[in-house]
C-alpha cells in the first residue's frame, strides 16, 4: 500500500493487485488490533535490531525512517503515541485507523485497486518481466513491477509465500524461509497445568545441553497449552530458529532481582510461620498453579508443615525458583509465527531503490526481503521504508 501510494503520488499509473477481497488483512491484526506501527529508536539501533542484515537498511531508514513515518501519519490526521520500549501506536489504539489512512492515501494517489486478483504466473522476456497472469486468466502488463507479497506467516491472511517460487524461476536467490517470532513448544508435559499463566519480569535464558548460554532476556512470559509465548519469548525464538532445537533448554528465573542467598533468606522468612503448610506458603511467593507444579517437581508433600521442612528441601525449592529448567521441542509453525525469516537475498537488491539487480523492472518491499526484526514495530517499519523507496523509484517517469 505504501509502495503503490508513493508511486501514484509521483504521477505514475498504478494498479495494486491483492488476492484477498479487502486490503490490509494482516495490518488489522498487528499489535493485537492496536498496530505497533514503528519504533522511535535511532536509525542505527533500529537497523541493528535486524541483526547482521540490518546494515543494508540504514540508507533507506535515513530517507524514510520512523520520524518521516510519524509525520506521514500525523499529517493525515492520525495522532500517535509512544509506549514502553519506544514503541509507537496510534493514539486511538486502532489498527483500522492506520489502514484507513493507507486506503485514503491510495485514493488520493489514484491507485487502481484490484481485489480478488491472485497472481499465478510471471512471464519474463530476457531480463524483464513482461506480464503477470492472474488466477482468472486475466493478464496484467506494466513497465515496472513491485513485489510485496509478504512471507509465509499467518497464511490465513493471504501471506502464503507465493512469490518465492516465481523469484527462483526469475533467477533470484531465496534464503530459505523459516518461522520467526514464534511461540516455543516444550517437551515438558506439566506445562499444560500452567496454561494461561502470565508472569512479569522473569529472567529467561536459552542454553545448549553443554550449558552454553545462547541468549537471555528479562520480561514477561505467557504459558500456553504446550509451551511459552509473549514478546520476550518471541524475540528469543530467533535463536532457536537458527539452531537445531533438539537438546536446547530454557531456564526461567522467577526472581531475577534476588541472588540465591537472598531468595533463600526470603523463603526462610516466609517459612517461619510454622503453623502453615508448604502449598500455602509458596503460593504467597508465586501464583498457586506454579507453586503446585514446583512442589510436585521437588517431590516434597504439598501438605508438609513448614516447621518440619528441612534445609535441603528449602534449598531445592530455592533452586527450582531460580533455575526452572524446561526442554525445548521446537518452534510453532507459520500459522503462529508473526514473521518469516529468510526471503529475497539482499545482495541481489539495491538498498537505495529496492530494485532487483537481476530483473531490470522489478522492485521489492516488505517481509518478502531477507530481513526480520524483533517485536516492537521494527517489522512494519521495514515495510514502510522499503515500500516508500520502491514506490519512489518505480514511480519515476
Ligand atoms: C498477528 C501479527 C501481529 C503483528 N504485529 C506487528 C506489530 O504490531 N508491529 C510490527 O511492526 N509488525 C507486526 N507484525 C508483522 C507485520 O504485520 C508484517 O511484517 C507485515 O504485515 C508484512 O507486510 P508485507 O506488506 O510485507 O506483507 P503482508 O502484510 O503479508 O501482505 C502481503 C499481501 O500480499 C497478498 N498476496 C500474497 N500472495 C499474493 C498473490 N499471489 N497475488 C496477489 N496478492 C497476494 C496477501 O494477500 C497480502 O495481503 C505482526 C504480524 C502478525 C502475524
Amino acid at each position: 500500500m505504501m509502495a503503490a501510494g508513493r508511486a501514484g503520488a509521483l504521477g505514475a499509473k498504478v494498479v495494486l493487485l491483492e488476492k484477498n477481497l479487502k486490503l490490509g488483512t494482516k495490518l488489522l491484526a498487528t499489535g493485537g488490533g492496536r498496530c505497533n506501527l514503528t519504533n522511535i529508536k535511532n536509525r542505527r539501533e533500529l537497523a541493528n535490531s535486524f541483526g547482521i542484515n540490518g546494515r543494508w537498511l540504514l540508507s533507506g531508514l535515513s530517507k524514510f525512517g520512523p520520524e518521516e513515518l510519524i509525520e506521514f501519519f500525523n499529517s493525515r490526521g492520525l495522532k500517535t503515541k509512544i509506549e514502553e520500549d519506544d514503541r509507537v501506536f496510534p493514539k486511538s489504539n486502532s489498527a483500522q485507523a492506520v489502514l484507513q489512512v493507507m486506503i485514503d492515501y491510495l485514493a488520493s494517489s489514484q491507485v487502481d485497486i484490484k481485489l480478488g486478483a491472485e497472481v499465478r504466473k510471471i512471464i519474463k522476456a530476457e531480463n524483464r518481466i513482461k506480464k503477470l497472469i492472474l488466477a482468472d486468466g486475466r493478464e496484467v502488463l506494466a513497465d515496472r513491477f513491485i513485489f510485496c507479497s509478504g512471507g509465509k506467516s499467518y497464511p490465513s491472511t493471504g501471506s502464503t509465500g507465493d512469490a518465492y517460487k516465481w523469484l527462483k524461476q526469475l533467477g533470484h536467490k531465496i534464503i530459505a524461509p523459516r518461522p520467526a517470532l514464534a511461540p516455543i513448544i516444550l517437551k515438558d508435559k506439566f506445562v499444560k497445568d500452567l496454561e494461561g499463566l502470565s508472569l512479569n519480569e522473569v529472567g529467561i535464558s536459552c542454553r545448549r545441553d553443554d550449558n552454553k548460554k545462547l541468549g537471555a532476556a528479562t520480561g514477561s512470559v505467557l504459558f500456553t497449552a504446550n509451551g511459552l509465548s509473549g514478546p520476550t519469548i518471541l524475540n528469543l525464538s530467533e535463536i532457536i530458529g537458527r539452531v537445531n532445537p533438539r537438546d536446547l533448554q530454557l531456564r526461567i528465573d522467577f526472581f531475577p532481582n534476588l541472588d540465591f542467598p537472598e531468595l533463600d533468606r526470603k523463603l526462610q522468612t516466609e517459612f517461619s510461620f510454622n503453623n502453615k503448610i508448604l502449598k500455602n506458603a509458596l503460593s504467597r511467593l508465586v501464583p498457586p498453579r506454579l507453586a503446585a507444579v514446583l512442589i510436585n517437581l521437588s517431590g516434597i508433600s504439598s501438605q508438609k508443615k513448614l516447621d518440619i521442612i528441612t534445609r535441603e528441601e528449602r534449598k531445592m525449592l530455592t533452586h527450582l525458583l531460580k533455575e526452572f529448567n524446561l526442554t525445548v521441542f521446537g518452534l510453532a509453525g507459520y500459522d503462529r509465527a508473526m514473521v518469516t525469516a529468510g526471503g529475497v537475498d539482499l545482495k541481489e537488491v539495491d538498498s537505495g531503490t529496492m530494485r532487483s539487480k537481476i530483473i531490470e523492472n522489478l522492485y521489492f518491499a516488505g517481509e518478502i526481503l531477507d530481513l526480520n526484526g524483533p517485536t516492537g514495530g521494527y517489522n512494519l517499519q521495514l515495510c514502510w521504508t522499503s515500500g516508500y523507496l520502491a514506490g519512489e523509484s518505480a514511480g519515476q517517469r
